[in-house]
């Protein structure tokens, strides 16, 4: 028999949600927001962690903790070649707090403005973590490689996303579809092996 898949997402991202709300719909998985779960807003985790994987396991972990119920988190982010893999988990807050993705990208376009167009190589990375209330966890990652351009095209999407075009793609993730984007993504390959670990698991 099919078990009921619930999840808290660990993200108070509203991007990050719809798009794992989306991809974990058609596998038969289901989140609900932290607000929906009644989880308040003043509830911080510090992401401290030098690693996606770190910055994850702690996101999901806090979540299950405060509320006892399953929870999943993604940590993500942009590493970027010609930069040594910045700005990788410091990707958010990149130019500064509070978080801005058009600042994000300035600061991004300033430091490659002398990177020829055939270094401008770049890749998404998302890992997932669950946490089960019996403490059990399974982590997964998925990377998606493309590549930078010299200005931002499209308005779909967030974060990095009018800068990248993924390999084999003329468009940036944020004029490509998201039905394009959330079958191709870090996030998307992150969440098919999840959803592999899950079954193998038996959970
Ligand atoms: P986190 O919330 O600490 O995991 O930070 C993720 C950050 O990485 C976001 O704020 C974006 O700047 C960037 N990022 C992660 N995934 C994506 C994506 O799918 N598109 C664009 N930017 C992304």
């Amino acid at each position: 028999m099919q078990k009921e898949k619930l999840m808290i997402a660990a993200s108070k991202n509203q991007h990050k949600i719809q798009e794992m709300e989306k991809i974990m719909a058609a596998m038969g998985m289901h989140v609900i927001s932290r607000e929906d779960a009644g989880i308040p807003d003043s509830f911080e985790i510090v992401e401290d962690g030098t690693t996606f994987e770190e910055n994850s396991f702690k996101k999901a972990e806090a979540i299950m903790k405060f509320s006892s119920q399953t929870a999943v988190a993604d940590d993500s982010g942009l590493m970027v070649d010609a930069l040594d893999g910045a700005p990788g988990v410091y990707s958010a807050r990149f130019a500064g707090e509070p978080c801005d993705d058009q600042k994000n990208n300035e600061k991004l376009l300033r430091l490659l403005e002398n990177v020829p167009d055939e270094k401008r190589i770049a890749k998404f990375v998302s890992v997932i973590t669950v946490v089960f209330p019996d403490g059990k966890t399974l982590t997964a990652r998925g990377e998606c490689p493309g590549r930078l351009l010299r200005e931002g095209h499209g308005c779909n999407g967030f974060g990095y996303d009018p800068l990248f075009v993924p390999d084999g793609y003329e468009q940036t993730f944020a004029q490509l579809p998201a039905e394009v984007k959330n079958h191709i993504s870090h996030r998307a390959k992150a969440l098919q092996h999840l959803e592999k670990l899950l079954k193998e698991k038996d959970l």
